[in-house]
C-alpha cells in the first residue's frame, strides 16, 4: 500500500492542476469547491467557485445572502436543491459553530447537504484528519487497480470500496493522498482511454494485467428515465411577461419559469391553445400567437424534458395572477430571477 500512495503523491506533485481552492484550502473553500464540483467539470466549476468567493468571501457572508441570490449565482449548474442546501449549511455553521466549520467528521456529516464524501474531503484536506474520500474518480481507480467487479452503485459495492479506500489511505498526509487519488482518476486513469502505457501504477494494476480495464468500474442500470412534455406559454403583455414561481412539489423548486401545460405526449401548439387549461390560464382574454419555438430536449438525472415555448401577446392584463403563482415582470428584468437551465437556453436562443 505504501508504494501505491507514495507513487500517487509523487505523481500529484508533478501533475496537479493549479486550482484556486488549492491555494488556501480553508474548510469554507474546500466545502464550496466540492459542492460545486459535484455538479460540473473543473473548467466550468472554477468560474462558479470564483464568482461565489468574490461575492461571499466567508461562510458568514454566504449565510447572510438571500436564497434567491444564491439560486441566481448557482444558475446553470442544475440540481437546485444543492444550492438551497449550500445556503442552509452556511446558516447552520454560523448559528451552531459561530461561523467556523467543526473539525470533526461526525459534526460535519450532520450539516445540511454534507454527505460522507464532502465530510471526508473537508476533514482530510482542511483539517488533516484521516478520512478517505470516495468519489467517481476513486471508484474508477480502485476498481481498476484491484480489478473489482462488484458494482459501485449497490450497497455492497459502496461498502467494499469505502473499506478499501480507508485501507489505502495515507494516514500521515490524508488530504494530499485524497487529492492525489482523485486527480489521478480525473487526469490519468480516465473513463475512456486511460494512459496505461505511461502509468506509474501499471505494475500494481490488476485490471491492466487481466485486460479488464475497459470493463471497470461495473455499474448496474436501475433507474427508468421518464419523458415529460412541457408546453410553456410565454404570455406577453405590453413590455412585460408573466413568470411562474415553482413550488416544492416538483423539480426546480422556488425557481421561475413560465406558465406551463404538461401533456402525456407531444402536443401541437394548436392543441394547447384550444385546451380548457389555456382558456382558464388567460381568463378568456383576447390574445394572438406570436411564435412557436422549436422543441427543446433537456436531460435531468431521472427525466428527459421535451419542451416547446408558445409566445402569446395578450391584449388585457390578467386579474387572478396570485392564485396561479404568477408574477408580471418587465422583459428587461428577467435576468434578476433564478431560472432553470432550460429556460435560460430558450431565452438565449
Ligand atoms: S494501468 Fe491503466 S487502468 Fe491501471 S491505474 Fe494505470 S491508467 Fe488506470
Amino acid at each position: 500500500m505504501n508504494i501505491i500512495h507514495d507513487t500517487l503523491i509523487n505523481w500529484f506533485a508533478e501533475n496537479q492542476r493549479d486550482l484556486p481552492w488549492r491555494h488556501n484550502p480553508s474548510p469554507y473553500e474546500v466545502w464550496l469547491s466540492e459542492v460545486i464540483l459535484q455538479q460540473t467539470r473543473v473548467s466550468q466549476g472554477r468560474d462558479y467557485y470564483l464568482r461565489f468567493i468574490e461575492r461571499w468571501p466567508t461562510v458568514t457572508d454566504l449565510a447572510q445572502a438571500t436564497e434567491e441570490e444564491v439560486l441566481k449565482l448557482w444558475q446553470g449548474l442544475g440540481y437546485y436543491s444543492r444550492a438551497r442546501n449550500l445556503h442552509q449549511c452556511a446558516q447552520q455553521v454560523v448559528e451552531q459553530y459561530g461561523g467556523q466549520f467543526p473539525s470533526d467528521f461526525e459534526k460535519l456529516r450532520k450539516l445540511k447537504g454534507i454527505g460522507d464524501y464532502t465530510a471526508a474531503a473537508i476533514a482530510s484536506i482542511a483539517f488533516g484528519l484521516p478520512h478517505a474520500v470516495v468519489d467517481g474518480n476513486v471508484y474508477r481507480v480502485l476498481s481498476r487497480l484491484f480489478d473489482i467487479d462488484t458494482p459501485i452503485n449497490i450497497n455492497e459495492g459502496q461498502k467494499r470500496f469505502a473499506l478499501l479506500a480507508d485501507e489505502l489511505l495515507d494516514r500521515e498526509q490524508p488530504g494530499l493522498h485524497n487529492q492525489a487519488l482523485m486527480e489521478f482518476g480525473a487526469l490519468h486513469c480516465t473513463p475512456q482511454n486511460p494512459d496505461c502505457l505511461l502509468c506509474p501504477l501499471q505494475v500494481h494494476c490488476l485490471a491492466f494485467s487481466n485486460n479488464t480495464v475497459a470493463q471497470r468500474p461495473v455499474k448496474v442500470r436501475r433507474t427508468e428515465i421518464k419523458t415529460r412534455y412541457l408546453n410553456y406559454l410565454v404570455i406577453l403583455f405590453e413590455d412585460k411577461v408573466y413568470l411562474h414561481k415553482r413550488d416544492d412539489s416538483d423539480i426546480w423548486k422556488n425557481l421561475y419559469d413560465f406558465p406551463c401545460i404538461e401533456t402525456k405526449e407531444q402536443a401541437s401548439a394548436a392543441d394547447i391553445l384550444q385546451s380548457d387549461e389555456f382558456s382558464q390560464l388567460i381568463e378568456g382574454k383576447p390574445c394572438f400567437t406570436r411564435k412557436v419555438s422549436r422543441l427543446y430536449t433537456h436531460k435531468l438525472t431521472h427525466r428527459t424534458i421535451i419542451a416547446q415555448f408558445i409566445e402569446i401577446n395578450l391584449e388585457e392584463e390578467l386579474l387572478q395572477i396570485q392564485t396561479k403563482g404568477l408574477t408580471l415582470t418587465r422583459e428587461s428584468d428577467l435576468g434578476n430571477y433564478p431560472i432553470p437551465r432550460l429556460i435560460d437556453l430558450y431565452l438565449n436562443t
